[in-house]
């Protein structure tokens, strides 16, 4: 199965520093043998959409979807608006929002709905803590945390892609082994097989801290397909040298 490498820029961006990123992204990227996505704050997509025109190497992604299609959601942003923008990807249930914004399973589950209903691909946050993984909670955590998505898209989970992303591995320059890892993975992709026979097909992305010197390791492990690449992603050559560690 094909790879694939998501930026997440979080809430770093701006007009100038986007342009020159971009610029850098697409001079390096070539023709490469895995999916390349960035996935960028919201306001920014008009301008990301301009910059990605014309090009197939890189798609375009948000980092949040509202549960909500439309009204009387100050705030929020739909699924068919970031589509409108030419959006491919939308991150749902970072850990950041989770803790940040009290962000439940449940509702996590309905944004990945809404992204799906769009068109457009949700990729589902599911980690655990640090006290959670000490207290041999994680297997329970993840599988919970899926299940509800699981639950509520039915067959259209083989369309999703999950991200394993431990707290305690995000932005602390912490990282699961690739042992701990595939055992995290194997587990979700496990529970996928019970939901669906496509679940071969579903990428299950590794992130928390991954960089060009831990990128082809991680990657290597046979059920991890791809990234979610944070701090890493808003250097053109750090990026780069993880899409490349991913052919
Ligand atoms: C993330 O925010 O999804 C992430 C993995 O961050 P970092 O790579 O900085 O740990």
């Amino acid at each position: 199965m094909k790879k694939l490498i998501a930026g997440n820029w979080k809430m770093n961006a701006s007009l100038a520093g986007n342009e020159a990123l971009v610029q850098g992204l697409l001079a390096g990227v070539g023709t490469p043998a895995c999916d390349v996505a960035v996935c960028v704050p919201s306001p920014y997509l008009a301008q990301l959409q301009t910059l990605l025109a014309g090009q197939q190497a890189i798609a375009l992604g948000a980092q949040n979807v509202s549960a909500h299609e439309s009204g009387a959601y100050t705030g929020d942003v739909s699924a068919a608006m970031l589509k409108e923008f030419g959006v491919r990807y939308a991150i749902v249930g970072h850990s950041e929002r989770r803790q940040h914004q009290a962000e439940s399973d449940t509702l996590v589950a309905i944004k990945a709905e809404r992204a799906l209903q769009a068109g457009i691909t949700p990729i589902v946050c599911v980690g655990e803590t640090l006290q959670q993984r000490e207290a041999g909670l994680t297997d329970t955590i993840v599988k919970q945390q899926l299940s509800a998505v699981i639950h509520l898209v039915g067959h259209c989970i083989s369309e999703i892609v999950v991200a394993y992303e431990p707290v305690w591995a995000i932005g602390t320059g912490k990282t699961a082994t690739p042992e701990e890892a595939q055992h995290v993975h194997s587990v979700l992709r496990a529970q996928l097989q019970a939901a669906t026979e496509h679940a071969d097909r579903i990428r299950i992305l590794y992130g928390g801290s991954m960089n060009a010197a831990n990128a082809a390791q991680l990657l290597a492990q046979p059920d991890i397909d791809g990234g979610l690449i944070g701090g890493a992603s808003l250097k053109a050559a750090d990026f780069l040298a993880i899409v490349a560690a991913a052919q």
